[in-house]
């Protein structure tokens, strides 16, 4: 059903002389620059999103190496730690999106950019197959498609409304540009409505109550935002009704914040507490209907409040394109694209995936300790014991000094303890494993590795990363600089990720902001409200978009926020 649309109806197939008797496609008509042999040795990447993981990559790879094509059903980068700030107009929209094209310009305009979703990604055949939604310009219904030799999935994740039934119609999300532009028009339109006449009291407070589900980052922050925008601004112009407003936190856990250290969760608890917003935790939200929430609280019981609009911020999940290309590379029971350290797609040759849609997993580093004890189960009984397993371990780090970068020692009692918990016992001394058993072991491990959060922190250093290693593709291939291969492979071309955590924010609103900071720092008030302002500012991708967030910042505290339904 898919076509080539007319920006690839005039692909030159040449038959690359190098890289392994590889096809590969140049475009000779949309880049008369570049001459046919030039364009056939340079292989493609095709890059899906122009999110944080997608853009970096884009900005970082050397776009004379290779034939760079980028897709995404978004023209623009947006800066999202800044969302919570548009949903209450402390930021304009427009100050905190860069276009693509802007940025691939000032690449020197060699890379290619198509404005059009991946609806199915083929690894079989190499090839993507897009869909755009500007129908006007391509004959047929949009669809086209586009080869790669390698593939960057950087597609981020959507909104995980957990099958609550309700959510989808009721609640606003949190996630788009779009979305905080909703959010903003929705609470200006609950206080032009609550102020009505002949509208009863009951009404008035149902329509002022403003429900945010999920106690994370973004939930937390987008209370203080709406408080601060609320009695700051929005109270000296509905005086009426400003009394009768109510901000409620509804999350799972017992704590809001938890991903943070406890006493930045315990400061911002005390702190909405005193600010008159209401917590609710250990509260799961089961149905959410036009106008009532209902929840039930850890012994099941169940309770209901009547709202006036709900923010639905309860967590990310794999995008359906994601959730399909899992299914078909075997991936299907997992909940995002599992890399290896590499960030390299398991069992899909060229195709990288960073980001929001991609775990690393450190199942690879597992698969490779199997190999080591099929290898140690010398007489192939086919079985080994706990003890066999830890001799076994210790041998690998002595013979494989290189495996001690993923099993620390603790790391190794850790993983015989999980074989053990794995098997329901853990009391026993000696647990005799099969393969097969110990296979599943390591699928409960796997489970239990903790997976880098899906921060904007983590895309950028993964997208900057894999841009590193395209750079230095062929100097590596010649001179690999990565950890030795188990048994005597030789090295690894590259040096495996690392993530380095700076830090991370969390605005509390008043001017406070809590931050933890490497080291386990924690500094929470208004000096940490500064720095936010200085990380922020710094870390836009262009001088434009500084400039527009900083004098966003300064209207704001000169003239407050604007408060027009447009
Ligand atoms: P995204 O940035 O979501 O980008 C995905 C891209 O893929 C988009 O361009 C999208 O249009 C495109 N796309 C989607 N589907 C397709 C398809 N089928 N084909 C092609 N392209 C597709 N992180 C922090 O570190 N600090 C913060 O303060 C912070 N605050 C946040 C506040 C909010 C309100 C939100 C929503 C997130 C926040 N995050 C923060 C998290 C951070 O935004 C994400 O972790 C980050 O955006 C992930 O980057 P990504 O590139 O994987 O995905």
């Amino acid at each position: 059903a898919f076509r080539r649309g007319p920006a690839f109806s005039k692909l030159v197939l040449i038959v690359a002389a190098s890289g392994g008797g590889l096809v590969a496609y140049a475009d000779a008509r949309t880049d008369p620059a570049t001459e046919p042999s030039q364009a056939a040795t340079k292989k493609k990447v095709v890059v899906l999103g122009t999110g944080w993981a997608g853009t970096t990559f884009v900005r970082n790879v050397d776009s004379s190496l290779y034939d760079v094509q980028v897709i995404s059903p978004r023209n623009y980068f947006a800066f999202t730690p800044l969302l919570p700030s548009v949903t209450c107009g402390t930021v304009e929209p427009r100050s905190i999106v860069e276009p693509i094209r802007k940025i691939i310009r000032k690449k020197g305009g060699e890379i290619k950019f198509w404005e059009a979703e991946c609806v199915k990604i083929d690894p079989d055949n190499k090839k993507v197959h897009c869909q755009t939604n500007i129908r006007t310009n391509l004959e047929g219904n949009g669809e086209f498609l586009v080869d790669y030799d390698y593939l960057v999935i950087a597609v981020g994740a959507r909104v995980n409304t957990f099958n609550t039934p309700g959510v989808v119609q009721h609640c606003h999300f949190l996630k788009e540009v779009e979305d905080a532009q909703k959010i903003r028009k929705g609470v200006i339109d609950s206080f032009e409505r609550a102020i009505l006449p002949d509208l009863d009291e009951e009404e008035r407070k149902r329509t002022l109550h403003f429900v945010i589900v999920g106690g994370g980052p973004t939930g937390v922050e987008f209370a203080a935002e709406l408080h601060d925008f609320i009695s700051e601004d929005l109270a000296k112009l509905y005086p009426t009704v400003c009394n009768l407003v109510k901000i409620s936190v509804i999350e799972h856990g017992g704590h809001i914040l938890t991903m943070f250290d406890k006493r930045i969760g315990k400061f911002a608890e005390e702190k909405f507490r005193r600010d008159g917003i209401e917590l609710r935790t250990g509260y799961r939200v089961v149905k959410v209907s036009d106008n009532i929430i209902t929840m039930k609280d850890k012994s099941h019981v169940e309770s209901s409040v009547s709202y006036g609009m709900a923010v639905w911020s309860a967590g990310i999940g794999a995008r359906p394109i994601i959730l399909d290309f899992m299914k078909q590379i075997g991936q299907g029971s997992r909940r995002a694209l599992a890399t290896d350290e590499w960030l390299r797609v398991r069992e899909c040759d060229g195709v990288y995936a960073i980001g929001d849609c991609a775990t690393m997993s450190q199942r690879k580093v597992m698969e490779d300790i199997l190999e080591i004890f099929k290898f140690a189960d010398k007489d192939n009984s086919g079985t080994l014991t706990v003890k066999e397993i830890n001799d076994a371990l210790e041998d690998i780090c002595i013979r494989y000094p290189q495996v001690e970068l993923y099993l620390k020692s603790n790391q190794m009692s850790d993983i015989v303890d999980l074989i053990k918990a794995s098997k329901g016992d853990v009391r026993k001394e000696s647990v005799e494993l099969d393969i097969e058993e110990f296979k599943n072991a390591l699928a409960y491990v796997d489970s239990e590795v903790k997976n880098l959060p899906a921060t904007a922190q983590v895309a950028a250093q993964q997208g900057n990363y894999l841009a590193s290693c395209f750079n230095r593709m062929k100097h590596c291939e010649k001179k690999p600089e990565g950890p030795l291969r188990i048994r005597e492979l030789g090295r690894h071309r590259f040096r495996p990720f690392r993530y380095k955590h700076l830090g991370q924010f969390a605005p509390l609103g008043g001017e406070q902001t809590a931050a933890q900071l490497p080291g386990d720092w924690i500094s929470i008030g208004h000096s940490s409200q500064w720095l936010w302002y200085s990380v922020y500012a710094s870390k836009q991708v262009s001088w434009r978009t500084r400039a527009l967030v900083i004098s966003d910042w300064t209207r704001r505290f000169i003239h407050g926020r604007d408060s027009s339904c447009i």
